[in-house]
This record gives structure tokens, C-alpha cells and sequence, in this order.
């Protein structure tokens, strides 16, 4: 099969696509690996590039944030963090941390369309999550959504936040969503898995908006390398060693001379050693670039000949 048929097959959503990748998962993570190769990008003067994020989703995850901030502290690794609207409202100390500890916020709507309490899986405390789908929302709606997160975080926490995470955005096409993000300034989105990406997991800048994509996991490589998928999903793919997992998708990202941008779950942080996953980035060094999404798109942009 050639590695155009692969990608086709990799970008489509249907079952076919899901069964190659169980199958076979090196007809889709070879493609990808293909296009770091020939891009023989360096990343800031490093051979692979470390993007690591959050996503504060439920209150649980607001309650770990103390403890992930003081881990990545003892690093000293940057992260960016996903923040929700109504839950910076309601946790605001919380979010502060993350503030204070050199990190980066990053817009996910005011009230995170889509967040479901699902048995067997992981249910909340809360049962007022917001289960509409953000597919379903209007255009004029999710622009709500967006900007409402973004005048919240901006009064409780002083902070102008510079990109965007669509709600579960494995499902979801960002396309409709660049010329609003465009319009309310926001630099960078990282709201599209890696397959999906018109260049394969490369970096793409749409309508002014640098669009990152999010990891793989080398595995089930149409399932964003995540907490979810670890965990969660089909009673979790990597119940046991998932920090093995993150830490062979750096040497292969240090291999390819790719990117890893993966985000984790704060309240599953306690699930796996993520203090030995932190420890294995910082010793690759020279080889890899940890960044926060604000820092990977300006230089990006820079990169790519456009002013940042
Ligand atoms: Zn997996």
C-alpha cells in the first residue's frame, strides 16, 4: 500500500480507517514519521520538539493542578494548560498556579461542551456538565463559547490567552472555527489529531492561525496519544506503563525529527510515573525542545517567513 493510499485511508472517519489502524498501525504511523523525515525540520536548533499540555476538563482536574504544577516545577518543564471558563470562575486559585508557575493558559470554552459522566469510565463529582454536543452548537454559539472563557480568565486571572482547544476536538472539524479565532486574535490552535492534518502532523498556519496537531498514540495511531486513551477508553489501551508509551513517542519524535504534542488529564497524572515521563524529556536535552504552545507558534510563524 502506498503511503498516499495510507494517509487517505488514515484522514477518513469510518471503520475502515479504525480497522487498518488496528490491524496494521504502521500503515498510518509510517506516513507520519515519513513527513517529519523529509521535512528535516529543526525545531528552535533541536532535533524533535516537546509540546506538553493539560486540559482542565472537570473539577477533579482542577483539584490536581497544585500538585502537576509543583512537578513540572521541580523539572523546570513549560506546559500549557486548557483552561475552562466556568471552572476558573469556580477554582480560581487553582488556575492562579498554573499562572504563577511560568505556565500558559489556553482557551477551551467557557463551559466545555460535550463533557460526559460515563460509568465504567470516569464520572464527577458534578452533574451539571454541559453534554450538548459542540458540533451541534451554531457558529455564533461557539464564538460565545470562546470569547465568554476568554473575558472570564481575563478578570479573575489577568491573562490574555493566545490559543485554542476545541472541546473534544477528535471529533470535530476546526475549519468553520479559524476565521473567529482569527477575528478574536488568537495566535495558534491545537484542535486537530495528526492524521487529519493537511501535512500529516506538520504544523499548519490556516487563515492566519498556526493549527498545531496533536500526537498519536504509535499504537492506535488514529487515537490522540492521551489520559483518555490510557485510561479510559474501551477500559483503557495502557493500563499499566503509560509513561513507557509517552516516553518511546519522544525517541521516536527524537528518531524522526517530529514533534510530540500530547496533552494529559491533571487527575490522571497520579495514574502512571509522571515524574519519571518529566525526567526522561529533560534528559534528552539538546535533542528535544520543550516549549508552551505560545512559544512553538511565534517561532513558528517566524519560521514560516510570516511575523509573529
Ligand atoms: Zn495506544
Amino acid at each position: 500500500m502506498t503511503g498516499a493510499l495510507a494517509a487517505r485511508l488514515a484522514r477518513s472517519q469510518g471503520r475502515v480507517a479504525q480497522l487498518t489502524s488496528l490491524l496494521a498501525p504502521a500503515l498510518v504511523t509510517g506516513p507520519i514519521d515519513e513527513t517529519f523525515r523529509k521535512a528535516e525540520l529543526s525545531w528552535n536548533g533541536r532535533r524533535s520538539c516537546l509540546l506538553l499540555s493539560f486540559d482542565v476538563d472537570f473539577p477533579e482536574d482542577c483539584d490536581a493542578l497544585p500538585r502537576v504544577v509543583e512537578s513540572l516545577s521541580s523539572h523546570g518543564v513549560v506546559a500549557s494548560f486548557a483552561a475552562v471558563g466556568r471552572w476558573v470562575e469556580e477554582f480560581p486559585d487553582d488556575h492562579r498556579a498554573i499562572v504563577e508557575g511560568g505556565h500558559e493558559l489556553v482557551n477551551h470554552s467557557y463551559s466545555h461542551p460535550e463533557l460526559v459522566n460515563a460509568p465504567g469510565r470516569f464520572v464527577s463529582r458534578r452533574s451539571d456538565l454541559n453534554e450538548c454536543r459542540w458540533e451541534h452548537l451554531s457558529l455564533y454559539e461557539r464564538r460565545t463559547e470562546i470569547s465568554r472563557c476568554q473575558q472570564v480568565v481575563e478578570a479573575i486571572l489577568g491573562v490574555q490567552m493566545r490559543g485554542f482547544r476545541a472541546p473534544h476536538f477528535g471529533n470535530v472539524d476546526p475549519l468553520p472555527l479559524y476565521p473567529i479565532l482569527a477575528a478574536e486574535g488568537f495566535v495558534y490552535s491545537t484542535s486537530m489529531l495528526s492524521p487529519r492534518g493537511s501535512r500529516f502532523g506538520l504544523p499548519v498556519i490556516e487563515q492566519g492561525v498556526v493549527e498545531i496537531p496533536v500526537t498519536t498514540c504509535p499504537r492506535h495511531p488514529l487515537s490522540s496519544l492521551d489520559t483518555w486513551h490510557a485510561f479510559y477508553a474501551r477500559d483503557g489501551w495502557h493500563r499499566e506503563g503509560f509513561e513507557q508509551i509517552l516516553e518511546a513517542q519522544l525517541q521516536r519524535a527524537v528518531r524522526t525529527g517530529g514533534i510530540t504534542n500530547i496533552y494529559l488529564d491533571p487527575k490522571d497524572t497520579e495514574r502512571f510515573d509522571f515524574d519519571h515521563f518529566l525526567a526522561h524529556a529533560v534528559a534528552l536535552g539538546d535533542d528535544c525542545w520543550i516549549a508552551t504552545y505560545s512559544e512553538f507558534a511565534d517561532w513558528f510563524k517566524v519560521q514560516q517567513g510570516e511575523v509573529a
